[in-house]
This record gives structure tokens, C-alpha cells and sequence, in this order.
């Protein structure tokens, strides 16, 4: 970001009587008054998230709905979650909308303005968790109150849960909403648009997601022990050597390519605008089946290509010896993976014993693996996902998406909720400043945004549907 001078505070005054001059309805206005509003509260692990929920329910109240259906509640005072539930007609089963109040740590020595001011400047707000994901909590709160306002009979009840502790800490809001309060959440299906959004390209809207699911995180450890003895009498049995070997016959293996529904419709997407090599690499690899020369060509062009097509396991950490005048008693190393959704854990174990092909290289799971399978993609919310988009931003490419880091989309997918990641904030694809220096979204961005969203919502609980 450049130099904010004191003069362009004024211009960024300026700048805000316009934007609202185009209002006509005033819901922009109350969209960026809440989202000034969270911003403000600061709701980093040090913080946490219940001072948030509450000035969320407070809103909600003076908007009109009842005590009995906003809930603010959590394993402890600091980690509390807003539940609010818009009652419908009750024709379908719920819908719920998940989306974190928590944020990541900014500190204003790292950042060229405070983090924790909300800031409109140069077209943009400035702030900590301004596309992570106050945005979204601004404009799903800001839509709830506009619909309830405009006299909206949802065919079906709409749940907004906004919660604690998705980017650290050990109370994480889904997590303990699923586990303790499962009544207040169940639904059909979630939205969550933490997993989704849009990204610009020189400015203009080129891709939008629909996530339908997330790799697995999977930690092993290897170890390879020896009697060791006397460095000056080394011996061929050497427990260093005997890892390094295993890793090396690691390092060269892939895992085999194998794509499921989205990442299947994903490649079919991505190829319609990549070209070349790339393009027919991408072709090939939606033969059956898939094509293994140019699978390993993606490989090396395209690291996130790569981790879409296959399970991947990757040596991270390491240790060995005790001493430098000694043959080394114990060799180890850290094998992070991260599985496909339909991939299992004793596939995976299998699958390194083989690779490393040294029965004295012990493998060990460190973590349990967390099983959250693919949602399907489901017509009733990808049409509407399609055609406010196109509507909105004609020629964008719609494109189902699989995460290849965690959501808390997992947290429900595991307890048979199906999770879409969907979101209409569009950002720079190049310049992503989430958990990073000087967040910032789009001010035009910012209010297509909650426009999408208030049409999103309205279409998922409407007859028309
Ligand atoms: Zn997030």
C-alpha cells in the first residue's frame, strides 16, 4: 500500500459521501456501518469473538427478531458464537450460513495504517478482516436485517451462524455447535462463504468458486533405529542413511492421479482458459485412463495443479544422532500429506510402506485423520450460483473447487451436512492479502458482494427454486 498522508483522510471522507450517494435503498449504508463495526472489535485469539456476536445479536434485536431466536453461546465467555434462526414456512428442511468472526493477528508496527480502524481509501476498506471474512459476516447480517425489514416469508427457516476460533485456538465455533447444539444448526445443507469468492484479474471478474470440499491433513512419522557404536567403525547399516534412502525413493514417487466430481469439472473449466502445453496436459489428464506423462508435466508446471490431481505427502521435518563422534542410534522424519476426500488413511500408510520398501523404516500416524467427505454438487445451489452470477458479472467463469488447505466446512461435511463454499466478494487473484500486511477489499467489490449475497440468500428460500 503507499503512504497514507493526512490529506487523503479527507479525500477518503470525500469519497464516502459519493459511494453512498448511489445508494438508493440505504442497505449499502447499514452494510458498511456493520462492517465498520466488526472491524472495529478487535477479535484476534487474544480477544476472541463474543463481544462481536453480542453487537451482532444487538442489531438483530433492534431489527425485530425475537430473544428466542438469537443465541449467543459457547464453551467459555470469550469464545461465544451468534446463532440466529429467521423463521420460514418451514417447506424445506433449513438452510445455514457459517462464516468466522475471528481473525488473524495484525500488529499496527507491521501495517501502514491501524488495522483495527476501519478505512476507506483510494476505492478500497482497509482493516483487519476485510476479506477474512468480516466482509461476509457484515454482508450476511446486513442482508438478514434488510430481508426481515422488507417483510421476506422465507419458504424455509435461514440459520446464520457467525463463530469463534476457526484460525487458531481450541474452540472452534462450527466444531462445538455441531457436537453440543446440533438442534440449533441442523439443516439441508451450509453455506459457507469462507471457502468461496471471486477473483479479478487487471480488475476484471474472471473466476468465481463453488469449494464442495477440502483436503485431508495427515502427519507420519519415520524412524529408522540402530545399536549405532563408535563413528570410527562406521558399518554399511546406518540408521541416517537407511531414512535418506526411504525419503529419496519418497521424494520420486507420486501418488496416482484421481479426480472426483469438482476437481473432475474443475479441469474441465481451468483448460477452457489456460493454453498451450498446460491446456493439453489438462486434456490428457481427463482420459481414463488419466494420461501419466502429462500428469507429470502439470507437476512441474503447476504445484496447486498438482495437489488438485492427487494425495500428496511431503517430507517436512527431521532429526537424527547424538552425537557428532557417534553412528547415529535413531534417524527421524516428519511426512506431512495432505489426502484426497476419498482417499483413506490406510491406503496412504500402505502406499509409503510400499514406496519406502525398508521394513526397518517404521511409519507412524500422528494425527487422526478427519473424514469429511465431498459434498455433491446439488442443482438447487449451484444454479442460482450460476445464473446471479452471470447476471452480475456476465462471462465469469463458474467453477467448483476443492480446498487443498482445511475449512470448517469439515467440521459439518464429517456429521453428513453437506458445505458449499460460495461468496460474490471478488478479489485481486494477485495480490491476496488475507492473514498478511494492510487487508483490504474493493469498495465496489464490497457492495456487488452483499448484492450477490441478498439475491444468493432470497434464492435458496424462495418457491421459485
Ligand atoms: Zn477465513
Amino acid at each position: 500500500m503507499r503512504k497514507i498522508l493526512p490529506g487523503f483522510l479527507i479525500f477518503a471522507t470525500a469519497l464516502n459521501i459519493s459511494a453512498q450517494k448511489n445508494d438508493t435503498t440505504g442497505y449499502q449504508k447499514l452494510a458498511r456501518d456493520i462492517f465498520k463495526e466488526l472491524i472495529e472489535i478487535n477479535t484476534t485469539f487474544r480477544y476472541g469473538s463474543t463481544k462481536a456476536a453480542e453487537a451482532m445479536a444487538a442489531r438483530l434485536r433492534s431489527a425485530g427478531f425475537s430473544d428466542s431466536d438469537i443465541n449467543v453461546i459457547g464453551p467459555d465467555e470469550q469464545h461465544k458464537n451468534l446463532v440466529l434462526r429467521f423463521r420460514g414456512q418451514g417447506k424445506l428442511k433449513p438452510v445455514l450460513f457459517i462464516c468466522h468472526l475471528d481473525v488473524v493477528e495484525a500488529l499496527r508496527s507491521d501495517w501502514s495504517v491501524d488495522p483495527f480502524t476501519f478505512l476507506e481509501w483510494d476505492g478500497y476498506f482497509y482493516g483487519r478482516g476485510t476479506t477474512d471474512v468480516k466482509n461476509d459476516d457484515a454482508s450476511l447480517v446486513a442482508n438478514i436485517i434488510r430481508l426481515k425489514k422488507e417483510g421476506y416469508k422465507p419458504n424455509r427457516d435461514i440459520i446464520i451462524a457467525l463463530t469463534a476460533d476457526e484460525e487458531m485456538g481450541n474452540a472452534n465455533g462450527v466444531n462445538w455447535l455441531v457436537t453440543n447444539h446440533r438442534d440449533l444448526i441442523d439443516a439441508d445443507f451450509c453455506i459457507n462463504p469462507d471457502g468461496g469468492g471471486g477473483d479479478l484479474k487487471n480488475g476484471k471478474p474472471v473466476n468465481m468458486a463453488i469449494q464442495t470440499s477440502e483436503k485431508i491433513y495427515l502427519s507420519y512419522r519415520l524412524e529408522v533405529k540402530n545399536n549405532g557404536g563408535h563413528s570410527s567403525l562406521p558399518v554399511k547399516d546406518n540408521a541416517i542413511y537407511r531414512l535418506a534412502s526411504g525419503l529419496t525413493r519418497l521424494a520420486n514417487y507420486d501418488f496416482p492421479v484421481s479426480l472426483n466430481e469438482t476437481t473432475r469439472n474443475y479441469f474441465k473449466n481451468v483448460a477452457s482458459v489456460e493454453s498451450g502445453q498446460v491446456k493439453s496436459d489438462i486434456l490428457a489428464i481427463l482420459t481414463t485412463p488419466p494420461d501419466t506423462a502429462a500428469a507429470n508435466h502439470l507437476e512441474v508446471s503447476s504445484a496447486y495443479y498438482n495437489a488438485m490431481m492427487r494425495t500428496t505427502c511431503v517430507a517436512t521435518m527431521m532429526s537424527a544422532g547424538h552425537a557428532e563422534n557417534a553412528l547415529p542410534q535413531n534417524a527421524q522424519a516428519v511426512i506431512n500429506c495432505r489426502m484426497l476426500p476419498d482417499d483413506t488413511p490406510e491406503n496412504v500408510i500402505q502406499i509409503l510402506k510400499t514406496v519406502l520398501a525398508d521394513s526397518k523404516i517404521s511409519v507412524t500416524q500422528l494425527n487422526s485423520s478427519f473424514n469429511a467427505p465431498l459434498s455433491p454438487l446439488r442443482e438447487d445451489v449451484t444454479k442460482p450460483v450460476f445464473q446471479i452470477s452471470s447476471s452480475m458479472w456476465p462471462g465469469v467463469n463458474v467453477t467448483p473447487v476443492m480446498s487443498t488447505g482445511a475449512t470448517d466446512g469439515r467440521y459439518l461435511r464429517r456429521q453428513g451436512i453437506p458445505v458449499y463454499g460460495v461468496s460474490g466478494m471478488f478479489g485481486d487473484m494477485d495480490d491476496v492479502r488475507a492473514h498478511g500486511k494492510d487487508e483490504r477489499i474493493g469498495v465496489k467489490e464490497f457492495y456487488n458482494g452483499v448484492e450477490f449475497m441478498y439475491r444468493f440468500i432470497k434464492a435458496l428460500s424462495s418457491e421459485n427454486n
